[in-house]
């Protein structure tokens, strides 16, 4: 492109054409880099940031939506991703210790390393439970020591996130605060309407006694009024053991429990073994958006899960 601007014939008609052609490509190569790039280490992060970016951010998703987000698969690719990054957004309180800390070690990108303006932690400011009360040791299973990180599945927190995420779009990038805060209030909206609508599903169910298969919905039955008795995993993160089970197939049946909820990448094995010897339902529900094709944004994520714990809890 340089050296047709510098071509002795550049003042012809071939040459104008070429340099017109030469800018359209300048011009679409640098709105195209004008986009704040936007990496999020897992889908509903994703989403959230897309819906309050729209246009002026191009988001990429490290996670896929029906992948254990403690145990992402991280391809060498996301490397160079997270290289160009502007902005990263993670869940935060560890829940990607495992992978994400040393794909960002690799990356050499200062402004999405820890503390950083461009990085967004989710979790900032969201009222946490099961903060451990003592030493977190490994005997303990897979605790993390800020308290539960699988906050996101519940829609007040959704919100909190949303906040965070639009808060640090407008740091990176000040020229598109406005349109984000107008965008963030839009997905507010939507939050509210859909938590709503989940709220009136889930009333008649009030004090519902649950298992969940690892300690990934305490926010969730909180507020939706479920009470979790128990867990499939004696320990987070620690496959059950053939007495814990003995343990939870009396604790179901004293307690009258009717549901073991449990996301898609847990084995299935021991539920339903549970389930046959109890009269429980397994209920496997997608967790993050995009884990069913319904789901395609945050707010439609709880719009879903909530039906299918209702119709097994009829
Ligand atoms: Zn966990």
């Amino acid at each position: 492109m340089i050296r047709y601007l510098s071509a002795p014939f550049s003042r012809t008609l071939r040459g104008t054409a070429a340099l017109a052609a030469a800018l359209a490509i300048l011009t679409t190569a640098s709105s195209a880099h004008a986009k704040l790039e936007v990496v999020a280490t897992l889908p509903d992060l994703a989403s959230i940031a897309r819906d309050i970016g729209g246009d002026a951010v191009n988001v990429t998703c490290i996670g896929k939506p029906n992948e254990d987000p403690h145990y992402v698969q991280a391809k060498p690719s996301f490397i160079v991703t997270l290289n160009k990054a502007d902005v990263l957004i993670e869940n935060g309180l560890e829940l990607e210790i495992g992978w994400l800390p040393a794909l960002v070690d690799q990356t050499r990108n200062d402004k999405i390393r820890v503390g950083a303006p461009g990085r967004i932690v989710a979790a900032d400011g969201v009222p946490l439970l099961d903060i451990p009360t003592e030493a977190v040791t490994r005997a303990m299973g897979d605790v993390h020591p800020g308290g539960n990180p699988h906050f996101s599945i519940d829609p007040e927190n959704g919100k909190i996130m949303a906040k965070n995420i639009a808060a640090g779009l407008a740091l990176a990038d000040p020229s598109h605060a406005s349109a984000y805060n107008d965008n963030l209030a839009k997905l507010l909206a939507r939050i509210d309407a859909a938590e709503a609508d989940c709220l009136k599903v889930m009333a008649p169910f009030k004090g519902t006694k649950v298992v969940t298969y690892h300690k990934s919905l305490t926010y969730f039955c909180q507020r939706f009024g479920l009470v979790e008795v128990g867990t499939v995993e004696p320990k987070p993160g620690i496959p059950p053991s053939a007495s814990h089970v003995t343990e939870l197939i009396a604790l179901i049946k004293n307690q009258g429990v009717k549901v073991i909820l449990m996301e898609p990448w847990h084995e299935r094995r021991t539920p339903d073994t549970v389930a046959e010897q109890t009269g429980a339902k397994v209920v496997e529900f997608p967790a993050q958006v995009g884990g069913d094709p319904a789901i395609t944004d945050y707010p439609s994520l709880c719009g879903n899960i909530v039906p299918r714990i209702a119709a097994a809890l009829r």
